[in-house]
């Protein structure tokens, strides 16, 4: 007997963008999108109200020299909510590529189910949404990407523990977005996980220094 396909599972090769081929082995750098790569706009629905975050595309083209891939992994409960549409949550993000630069960016994945949405998103402990690793795991299926030797960045705790569920090497937390908020619970899954490398930054300006510094 065949497992049973459950609505939302058909839906999700629409919701990982692939832009770019990856070399299998490469590390890759896993960026959060909203307070990370753009300031933080809740349910942001509006192209024009696009603004990149300080530091972006430094950030960006130093892992590419680096040889990382560059995959953008993003909880998007607003399309579960039916604030955002589909097509909105796409011409936002194509204006972010156009902000950053088309080669900077090899994929764009988003987690649209939340458990107090509609259907066919209202899906409760969505594999995919942070600080599940659906979205890490399955860009490392797809690209063979090295997990243990990548980096990931994000604004909220939840960018932090998927990163640390998923076997990340490397996880740096920003004090953009809802970075404030979050810093004292970062710190805290930072000292109760003593092996793993956790590192507490301003913005992506800071993480630039830090980068070429090595
Ligand atoms: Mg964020």
């Amino acid at each position: 007997m065949s497992a049973q396909i459950l609505p939302h599972e058909v839906l999700l090769d629409d919701w990982f963008v692939a832009l770019r081929e990856v070399e299998p082995g490469s590390p890759a750098a896993f960026f959060d999108r909203d307070g990370t790569l753009i300031r933080n706009v809740p349910y942001l629905a509006d192209s024009d109200e696009v603004c990149l975050e300080r530091g972006a595309v430094e950030a960006l083209s130093a892992y590419r020299r680096s040889g990382f891939a560059i995959i953008v992994i993003t909880n998007q409960s607003g399309i579960a909510r039916g604030l955002v549409t589909p097509a909105q949550y796409a011409s936002v993000n194509q204006r972010m590529i156009n902000l950053l630069g088309a080669d900077l960016v090899d994929a764009i994945i988003a987690c649209p189910f939340h458990p107090e949405g509609v259907a066919p998103w209202n899906v409760p402990d969505h594999p995919w949404r942070k600080p599940a690793t659906g979205m890490i795991d399955a860009a490392a299926s797809r690209f063979g990407v090295d997990v243990a030797r990548s980096v990931l960045l994000g604004d909220s705790v939840i960018d932090i523990e998927a990163g640390l569920r998923a076997g990340i090497g490397h996880l740096i937390h920003l004090g953009t977005g809802h970075g404030q908020r979050d810093r004292a619970a970062v710190e805290n899954l930072s000292r109760a996980n003593p092996g793993t490398r956790i590192s507490c930054l301003a913005s992506l300006q800071s993480l630039e220094v830090e980068e070429l510094a090595r």
